[in-house]
């Protein structure tokens, strides 16, 4: 007889299972940490929105909102999505609770999953996740895009990952695109029918979208269009001037990358990527750019707008493969109590050093001294602590070190100042 047939994560879903965790925990606290000396605020958005929201804001010619989308019809008939990105809730919200009124510049940053239903490989998931910032308000000066870029460049160093190529772009406005894209469309007419079968599709309904065609073969022939950089009215090539000045002053290296469009419609002048040597095909930490003017798209003030998104997952990746990072939580104390009647004591034994932050396991039944040692080895604990009947009453714990097994007999202030040695090294160890 077969038993019931087990329930998987669905495909491109997963889930992040210790140690692992503690290396996600790490670099959001990091990263939590390096937005807010920036004086980013937090803003927790929903996950379920309109889908209104992203048809109007990324665009419903994109492959995010036309294929990728998580869409389905609430009970009261109107039509939600899971959010596959968030800068359209952060402009939502901003309008919502009218944030133009915010004294200067709005800065605000979030973390959590995205939804897109692309095809699932390494560094690509289903749902994934996502720290974004975005600055929002009247000034569009480009301090602001390199100011921002700063504070990824200064993550990237505190992930110790100095492997990356910053690549920039401006994609004009809405004065000069037009007549850009009056001239891509006039020399796709002629390459497009050699494209592959996506670019031949987006020759007609969203041009800009085939200067993104990573196909081999198509290529050279992208490589051949008219570039956008050689259109740019007077306002976007200082704006893209300025902000390489602004990128130049901060010490931050840049590839100019006139192909770099990115795959939401709402952008306008600076667009920019985070590309890494150590990832494969999915090669983008993070990606961002201006998006002036998706505030009034929305039905809000006239807002100017500049942001990134990172990807968690593919920063942990990356960290996992140079080893850039090691986090490793420790069990600090196994804490060993023989006879019932030592148990209480454990309990608060227990409790004080968890009071002061040590990492302790009680285990819930008594176990053989020699079980529980093999227990506190595979579990990886630094000691093991041991309290019975001879140590409640000489007043002294056993302590024994798993690393090499030496034991000592020690008094509670002397455990707790060997923890916190162990703590101190253990700190000089963690970034490597
Ligand atoms: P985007 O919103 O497409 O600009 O993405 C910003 C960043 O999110 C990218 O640079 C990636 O690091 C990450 N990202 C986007 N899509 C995925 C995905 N499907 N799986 C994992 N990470 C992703």
């Amino acid at each position: 007889m077969t038993g019931p047939s087990t329930v998987r994560a669905i495909r491109g879903v997963r889930d992040i299972l210790p140690p692992e965790s503690a290396l996600w925990n790490w670099f959001e606290q990091q990263a939590r940490q390096v937005l807010e000396v920036y004086n980013f605020r937090e803003i927790r958005l929903p996950i379920l929105e309109p889908t209104e929201l992203f048809a109007r804001s990324v665009g419903a010619e994109t492959d995010i909102v036309s294929k990728e989308m998580y869409t389905f019809t609430d009970r009261d008939q109107t039509s939600v999505s899971l959010r596959p990105e968030a800068t359209a809730s952060v402009v939502r919200a901003y309008i919502e609770h009218g944030l133009h009124t915010w004294p200067g510049l709005v800065k605000l940053y979030y973390c959590g999953p995205m939804f897109r239903r692309e095809r699932p490989q390494k560094g690509r998931y289903r749902q994934f996740y996502q720290i974004g910032a975005e600055v929002l308000g009247t000034s569009d000066h480009p301090a602001i895009d390199a100011e921002t870029i700063e504070l990824l460049v200064v993550l990237l160093e505190r992930c110790r990952l100095t492997q990356w190529t910053l690549w920039l772009n401006s994609i004009g406005c809405p004065v000069c695109r037009p007549a850009y894209l009056a001239r891509l469309r006039q020399a796709l007419e002629t390459v497009a029918p050699r494209l592959c079968a996506d670019c031949q599709r987006r020759a007609t309904t969203n041009p800009l979208r085939v200067l993104d065609c990573k196909v081999p073969e198509d290529q050279p022939l992208i490589d051949a269009l008219p570039k956008i950089t050689d259109f740019l009215c007077e306002g976007c090539r200082q704006h893209l001037d300025g902000v390489e000045e602004q990128l130049a002053l901060r010490g931050i290296g840049y590839r100019p990358a006139p192909r770099l469009v990115r795959g939401l419609d709402y952008y306008v002048r600076t667009t920019f990527e985070i590309t890494t040597p150590h990832l494969g095909a999915q090669n983008a930490l993070a990606g961002g750019g201006r998006y002036d003017g998706l505030a009034e798209m929305l039905g809000g003030p006239p807002t100017r707008g500049f942001g990134f998104a990172l990807g968690v997952d593919r920063f942990i990746e990356v960290m996992q493969a140079t080893g850039s990072v090691h986090i490793e939580p420790a069990l600090e104390v196994f804490l060993v109590w023989m006879g019932e009647d030592s148990y209480a004591e454990a309990v608060w034994l227990a409790r004080r050093l968890r009071e002061q932050g040590f990492v302790v396991e009680v285990p819930p039944e008594e176990m053989k001294l020699r079980r529980a040692l093999s227990l506190a080895s595979r579990q990886h604990a630094r000691l093991a602590v041991i309290l019975g009947p001879d140590e409640r009453q000489s007043g002294r714990l056993t302590v024994k070190r798993m690393a090499d097994g030496t034991q000592q007999s020690l008094s509670e202030p002397e455990l707790v100042a060997l923890l916190q040695a162990g703590r101190q090294a253990d700190s000089e160890n963690h970034v490597k």
